[in-house]
């Protein structure tokens, strides 16, 4: 069996002939078959079936369904969703459990999505292989001896698996895209401010944002048409009316001008990789997209700027973690402890060595003395990126690379080497200091069998036109 398609489920659903239970079924039925892929955390397996069945019923008795009628739908370990667990794929949250629901969970829930368990991810969010987890490693499910990328690995692995139709992720510097691209799905990093982050664990509140990974780019749309929109529960959530982005998403690409920066098919890029994005980029040209050679010279400051930007976020955002208010505290272990101690003790304890290397380093680049030099260029450069773009946006509606330089990686490859591993998201970084939206669609596959994935960047809101562009992609030209 292929993917489950969300929009093929939603349509079956409304015959009122079982579709909910047979979808939610199959992806439980997969979660469990291929549980050594260490994708969920926990699957919520019998309120899942339950759900399905009412839907069922619903559906039978001729009531009107959402959207995502029966679909079922994965959560990243950092989503909250009332009464349920929720760690960050941190021990600090062991244990802890959410007292309400994010908006994304409640936009889910009324369009009568099935929420089948929470994914694995690498802790707070700080990684690109989920290695970091403090509680599994997730394997690659086209290759169990590598990585699935991350931070948001286990939604990745769990869509490619078959374990759900949609899963949501979150995505600071790529965690949608660069996973997305390892394991052969689509994932979307919205434009900041399009999908309410109101029960998101913050990590770099100035470019997070939540993002769904789905098999296909018309279900990506239908993904984003029910989690897009006002909220005035976010301060950054931007006014704008809910839409149907799978309303022109046929419109093809003729005369599209797709930008094509030479500064992202340089050192570094594998061959493979750089010959099926660039195949991808041919294909879409023979749909009538013209290709233009641009230039994002800032783009080569981005990694570096970028761990300055979002680890000194993180430290702030981090300091809530203190044992007093949420998950693990020290002094339950340990009686007699004074305050400061209990602080220590628990993030001590709690965090994880990457966790406190960014606690670490955000903290320092504030401190006084060294803001100007650390924090404060890396605004600039972050300003300098965003007008790189706005610039290619006055010449070219969308922009075309590679999401990841390589392939999949094997399992402890780049643990010991933190740079290294930063590197991974070159590619993807750049979107999340400008703002604007990123997409990776699969392109096909290396001769050992491992997902390649291309990236589209469009200009603020541009979403429809980069769903326009992918569809054309997945339908016309096929993979390689
Ligand atoms: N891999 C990047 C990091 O470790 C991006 C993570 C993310 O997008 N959450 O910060």
């Amino acid at each position: 069996m292929g993917a489950i398609s969300a929009f093929e489920t939603a349509a079956a659903v409304k015959n009122g002939k079982g579709g909910a239970r047979k979808a939610v079924e199959h992806a439980l039925e997969q979660a469990e078959k291929k549980a050594s892929l260490g994708a969920f955390l926990e699957v919520f397996g019998k309120e899942a079936l339950e759900r399905a069945a009412a839907i069922d019923r619903k559906a039978a008795a001729g009531e009107k369904l959402g959207r995502l009628a029966g679909v079922p739908v994965a959560l990243k370990d950092n989503l909250l969703y009332s009464g349920h667990a929720m760690t960050c794929g941190s021990k600090l949250l062991a244990g802890y459990k959410s007292v309400y629901n994010a908006t994304v969970v409640e936009r889910l829930l009324a369009e009568d999505a099935v929420l089948v368990g929470r994914t694995n991810m690498d802790e707070f969010a700080m990684g690109s292989s989920c290695e970091n987890s403090a509680y599994q490693p997730t394997r690659n499910p086209a290759d169990p001896e590598r990585v699935p990328g991350g931070s948001s690995g286990g939604s990745a692995a769990a869509v490619a698996a078959d374990m759900a139709a949609i899963a949501l992720g979150s995505d600071t510097g790529g965690s949608i895209r660069q996973p997305a691209a390892l394991c052969g799905v689509v994932g979307l990093k919205p434009t900041y401010g399009l999908v309410s982050r109101f029960g998101l664990v913050a990590f770099a509140s100035s470019l997070d944002q939540i993002g769904p990974f789905t098999s296909d780019v018309r279900d990506c749309a239908l993904a984003l048409s029910v989690l897009a929109g006002h909220d005035r529960r976010d301060s950054t959530s931007a006014q704008r009316p809910d839409q149907d982005y799978l309303a022109g998403i046929d419109g093809g690409v003729k005369g599209l001008k797709i930008g094509i920066p030479k500064e992202y098919f340089g050192a570094g890029l594998d061959s493979e990789v750089e010959k099926l994005v660039r195949c991808a980029a041919a294909a879409l040209e023979k749909k009538g997209a013209v290709l233009k050679e641009i230039s994002l010279p800032y783009m080569k400051y981005a990694v570096a700027a970028y761990y300055i930007v979002a680890s000194c976020e993180a430290s702030s955002n981090l300091a809530r973690f203190d044992g007093v208010r949420y998950g693990y505290s020290a002094s339950k272990d340990d009686t007699g402890l004074t305050l400061q101690q209990a602080y220590e003790k628990t993030r001590g304890r709690g965090f994880g060595s990457e966790v406190k290397r960014r606690i670490m380093l955000g903290t320092y680049a504030l401190s006084a003395g060294y803001y100007d030099a650390y924090y404060a260029k890396a605004q600039k450069i972050r300003a300098l990126i965003r007008k790189d773009f706005m610039k290619a946006f006055q010449e070219c509606d969308l922009v075309l690379t590679p999401t990841s330089p390589t392939p999949a990686f094997k399992l402890g490859e780049k643990m010991s080497d933190p740079l290294q591993m930063y590197l991974s998201d070159v590619y993807t970084i750049p979107c999340n200091m400008a703002g604007i939206p990123g997409m990776s669609i699969p392109c096909g596959k290396t001769a050992a069998g491992l997902p390649v994935g291309f990236q589209l960047f469009g200009a603020p809101f541009s979403e429809p036109l980069m769903f326009r562009a992918g569809r054309a992609y997945e339908l016309g030209a096929g993979a390689a």
